[in-house]
């Protein structure tokens, strides 16, 4: 049976290993909020001593559903101080203070969704290109582990100073696949997961079918049905054809790609390393141009 422990409780060694012993305010300075999530708030931050910049991200389970909420922080927090990868957020260690988490990463610059905020158009083909490429291997690495991401949209995908592509927000993640939950972003969810609860299991490409519906979204800046409530979202996405690029101006390799992700039938969907073997091949377009407008906005 397993053992019930109080929210917050670090009697059990293996959850006391998880968190740094000194107090989170005298390690780190200069915080300033740079983002939001249902969880809370994520802060720019300055170590004190070391003056590197970092970025933490602070949960509490403070509230209902405490027991719940802590074993969530628990889940993220394992998932991610696990992943060693160019396209992962890279973790920097944990904290507890107050009913709070300090759950320390290193600092992007913002993520694609900033982006297409921020620059109040669409991206560039080449640019949503570069997004795909380290986006596809960041998954490609999580579901060589068996693990799914489950949350992928432009809101989780950060941009470093240099340009890497990072996948973030491990907070909806799998360790397992396959999985049956229903987890994610309605407009992003892919059929299988909709329909996972009646017809059975899904794996990694669920994220796929994800990649494609951010591919529409960094296009046309809004992914399909994003008028509709999330119910009614969920149902045509369950019942029609695939969405599409809605201009046909974007090169034939892009449509196809974005196809390609949006296959309703998972075996008829790629794998993310196919889909990455396949974008090796055709060379990937490298994007210079948005790194430099990247560095020259306030995000
Ligand atoms: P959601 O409700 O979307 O699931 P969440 O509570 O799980 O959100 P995150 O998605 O992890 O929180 O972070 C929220 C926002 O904070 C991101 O969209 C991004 O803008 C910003 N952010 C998160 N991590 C970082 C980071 N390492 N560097 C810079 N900004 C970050």
């Amino acid at each position: 049976m397993a053992t019930i422990t109080r929210p917050g409780s670090l009697r059990n060694p293996e959850v006391a290993d998880l968190f740094e012993r000194e107090d989170p305010d005298r390690v780190f300075d200069d915080l300033r909020e740079i983002g939001h999530g249902s969880f809370g708030a994520v802060y720019y931050a300055r170590h004190v001593t070391s003056k590197e910049v970092v970025a933490i991200k602070k949960m509490s389970y403070n509230g209902k559903q405490s027991a719940e909420k802590w074993q969530d922080i628990l889940k993220e927090i394992r998932f991610l101080r696990n992943l060693r990868h160019p396209n992962t957020v890279t973790y920097r260690g944990c904290y507890l203070k107050e009913s709070t988490v300090w759950l320390v990463m290193e600092y992007c610059l913002g993520s694609a969704s900033d982006i297409i905020e921020v620059h109040r158009q669409p991206l560039r083909e080449e640019e949503i290109s570069a997004i795909c490429e380290g986006c596809l291997s960041g998954l490609a690495y999580l579901h060589s582990l068996g693990k799914i991401h489950r949350d992928v949209k432009a809101g989780n995908i950060l941009l470093t100073e240099n340009g890497t592509v990072k996948l973030a927000d491990f907070g909806s993640a799998s360790i397992a696949s396959p999985a049956n939950s229903f987890v994610g972003t309605p407009y992003w969810m892919a059929p299988e997961v909709i329909l996972a609860m009646d017809e059975g299991q899904y794996d990694g490409k669920v994220d796929v079918w994800s990649l494609g519906i951010t591919c529409i979204e960094l296009a046309e800046r809004k992914p399909p049905y994003f008028n509709m409530n999330a119910m009614s979202a969920l149902y045509h996405i369950a019942q029609n054809v695939a969405p599409k690029m809605s201009s046909p101006e974007w090169s034939k390799e892009f449509q196809h790609f974005v196809e390609s992700c949006l296959q309703k039938n998972p075996p008829d969907r790629p794998t993310s390393a196919r889909l990455l073997s396949v974008g090796t091949e055709c060379n990937w377009n490298l994007l210079r141009t948005l790194l430099i407008q990247i560095e020259k906005w306030e995000l």
